[in-house]
This record gives structure tokens, C-alpha cells and sequence, in this order.
């Protein structure tokens, strides 16, 4: 079943919903809206990400009073925007859906295929539906050829001749998306996030992840997980205190490049380097997990040293890594934060490497992580099985 993604900004809340019961009256197709598809307990912006990704449609409901609003999704948008520029250029991804006769936010939208759900909002809706139902019903995607050919109609904006023409949804170009199938009627049962890993400094450790995704991916089916190709460049290595360290403010843009908009949830990468970051006016060095400045999506995670403490708690170095990549992944798609104090948990804001070995050793959440784990996530099993892999 074809997804339709719905992005609108709160002041069009009513609206919205009133679009959402008549799109899904329809039968045929399913629409993602926040109000009913967010799971409790989940951050919203991976889950977000995740559902613009599987949608075949991306509906950017635009009026006079969101586009002027600075609380308006533009986030959303630019990616969607993204992930529009990876289709040959007469895919259609993304459909500016106005509700009344506002400016496009974005210069980029004015050369898009447009819907309009006014004056009439019944006709607005019944054009909006046969150009997403044709595509439905088929199974493949529309071309413009199979457009019936009574709802061909081009529409051009008074205001805007001699700048850019912009022509409705129905008069446009083809409706098309990416060729593999898609499971969007399953999304709201399997939770199915990507997450890759990367070595960013070991050609050998690819073995190594390989193994701990293989093994992370056979004991739950909420995260699935893959490898990615992203190497440190020289430029960003450096020593501070006599230990070899990663700055991360020094990765390039160029690095983020692989990590495409929309294609991983979260990715997480390893080096045997400690890990350095600027905190405010200081330069913070020697640490074992960090965030990128630049990309939220990306963890970074430093196992200099941890073969040892994953020998002292009995456990091989994949464990010890699956081990931290739960805590970043805990810490990451639900808010729940790491503790100061030491509990033998995944979760202990460990200073160094020691730290680690009891809650290694344990293998399972404190009693109040525990707790926070189960208050209605989805996550919680998923969570517990990868932190016991391999004991
Ligand atoms: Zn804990």
C-alpha cells in the first residue's frame, strides 16, 4: 500500500486532520500523521525520518498563517526536499498542498506541482485523491500517460508570470518513486529503524562489525543494522595529552556526505582514538562517546582501550562494542540520558574505560533505567536482548 506523509504546521491542526479522515476514507492508501502514528515514549525526530523515508508521497500543507510562522516544519521540508533530489527529475516525491493562496516558503517548491484544496475544498480533495489513487490502485508507479484525461488541467499563477509557471498536480509531471517494494502497512507493528556502523580507522574492524551487526540484528527485530563506509580524514586526527584523539569539530562536510538525508536513522562510529570536542570556550579530549556538531544523526564511540576491560569482565571485544553502541542507541532514539553515578549500567556516564567492566560484566539496565525502559517504548525488549548478546 502506497504511504502518504502529511507535514503541516500546528495552526493548520484542524485542517489537517480533516484531510487526514478524507484521504484515508480512501482506502487505498495509507497516511502517516503524527497525531496517530506517533509511538509514545519515542524521539520524534528519528521516527519522523524513518516515516518520511518509507512514504511514497511527502504532502507539504502550506496556508498564509504557517508559512509566516517560524514554528513551521521547515525542517521537515528541506528534507523532504532532499530526498526529492535523489528521483529523476520527473519522479514526483513531494506535493505542496495549499490550503489557502499562500507563498511557497521555499524558492525551491515554486517549480513543484502543486495542489490547491481551495476555493473548493471537496473538489481540491476529490483532484488530490484520483492523482494518488491512480498511482495506488495501479501498484506502480503514475505516469502521466495513464492520467485519466478529463482531470489533466493546468493551472498557472497570475502573481507569478514571467517568473515561473507553476502547474497543479494533475496537469504535472509523473508520479513516480523509487522501484523496490515498499512495507508501509507494516510500519506501525515492526518498528524497523536503520542503524550503520562504521570503523573509522581499522581496515580489519569491518570483520569485527560485521560481526556485532549480524549478531545485534539476530537477537531483535526493531533495529537493523549495516555497515557504512566513512574513514577519518588525516586532517581531523590529532594528539592532545599524549593520546591519539579524534576532534570531531575538524570532520569535514565531505565525511557527512555518505550519510545520505534520509537513508540511515542513526549511525554510529567507532575509532580506536579517543574522542575530542569542544565544550563552550574548551576543548574537552580523552572521551569515550560523543556527538556530532554537525550532523545529529551521527554517534561517535571510542574503543581505545576497552579489550582490556572487556577481558577483565569476561566478555570478547564485539560484546564490550555492542555493549556501548545500546547506551548510544538508548540515548539516542528515546530521551532518557545517561546517569552520573556509577550502577554497573549501560547507561553510566563513564569518565574512562574502567568504568565499564561492571556493567559489562552485569549485562542488564539498572533499576531505574529499567524502569524508564518500560514506561510504554517499544524499544525495551529490542534494548535488553542487545546488551545480553553474546554473554
Ligand atoms: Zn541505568
Amino acid at each position: 500500500m502506497k504511504q502518504v506523509f502529511l507535514s503541516y504546521a500546528r495552526a493548520d491542526g484542524k485542517k489537517v486532520k480533516r484531510l487526514y479522515d478524507d484521504l484515508s476514507r480512501m482506502g487505498s492508501i495509507r497516511v502517516w500523521f503524527d497525531r496517530v502514528d506517533l509511538l509514545p515514549g519515542v524521539k520524534w525526530n528519528p521516527a519522523i525520518r524513518k516515516a518520511i523515508r518509507e512514504s511514497d508521497f511527502f504532502l507539504a500543507v502550506l496556508s498564509q498563517q504557517s508559512v509566516s510562522n517560524r514554528g513551521f516544519r521547515h525542517s521537515e521540508l528541506r528534507e523532504a526536499l532532499d530526498v526529492s533530489k535523489e528521483f529523476p527529475e520527473d519522479w514526483i516525491f513531494l506535493v505542496p498542498t495549499r490550503l489557502d493562496d499562500c507563498p511557497m516558503p521555499f524558492h525551491e517548491l515554486e517549480e513543484l506541482n502543486y495542489a490547491d484544496l481551495f476555493p473548493k475544498w471537496d473538489d481540491g480533495v476529490a483532484r488530490l485523491c484520483s492523482t494518488l489513487q491512480t498511482s495506488a490502485s495501479s501498484g506502480k508507479p503514475l505516469v502521466r500517460d495513464e492520467i485519466p484525461h478529463d482531470d489533466l488541467s493546468i493551472m498557472v499563477d497570475v502573481d507569478r508570470v514571467g517568473k515561473s509557471e507553476r502547474t497543479s498536480i494533475d496537469g504535472g509531471k509523473v508520479l513516480r518513486r523509487r522501484k523496490e517494494p515498499r512495507r508501509a502497512h507494516t510500519v506501525r507493528r515492526t518498528y524497523h529503524y536503520k542503524v550503520g556502523l562504521a570503523d573509522l580507522d581499522l581496515k580489519s574492524g569491518i570483520r569485527t562489525m560485521g560481526r556485532v551487526a549480524h549478531g545485534l540484528d539476530s537477537v531483535q527485530s526493531s533495529f537493523h543494522f549495516t555497515l557504512e563506509r566513512l574513514s577519518a580524514p588525516r586532517k581531523a586526527l590529532t594528539t592532545m595529552d599524549r593520546c591519539p584523539q579524534l576532534y570531531l569539530p575538524r570532520l569535514p562536510k565531505s565525511f557527512y556526505k555518505r550519510v545520505g538525508p534520509l537513508d540511515t536513522d542513526n549511525v554510529i562510529c567507532l575509532t580506536r582514538r579517543f574522542l575530542a570536542f569542544d565544550e563552550g570556550s574548551y576543548v574537552r579530549y580523552n572521551h569515550l562517546t560523543g556527538d556530532s556538531p554537525a550532523e545529529p544523526r551521527v554517534r561517535f564511540i571510542s574503543y581505545a582501550g576497552l579489550q582490556e576491560h572487556a577481558e577483565a569482565a569476561g566478555v570478547t571485544l564485539e560484546v564490550a562494542i555492542a555493549y556501548l553502541i545500546t547506551a548510544e542507541l538508548v540515548d539516542y532514539f528515546l530521551d532518557l540520558g545517561y546517569h552520573d553515578q556509577t550502577r554497573n549500567c549501560p547507561m553510566d556516564r563513564t569518565e574512562d574505560h574502567s568504568e565499564l567492566t561492571g556493567g559489562l560484566r552485569a549485562g542488564h539496565f539498572c533499576k531505574s533505567c529499567a524502569r524508564a525502559l518500560d514506561k510504554g517504548t517499544p524499544f525495551a525488549s529490542a534494548f535488553r536482548a542487545m546488551i545480553a548478546w553474546g554473554r
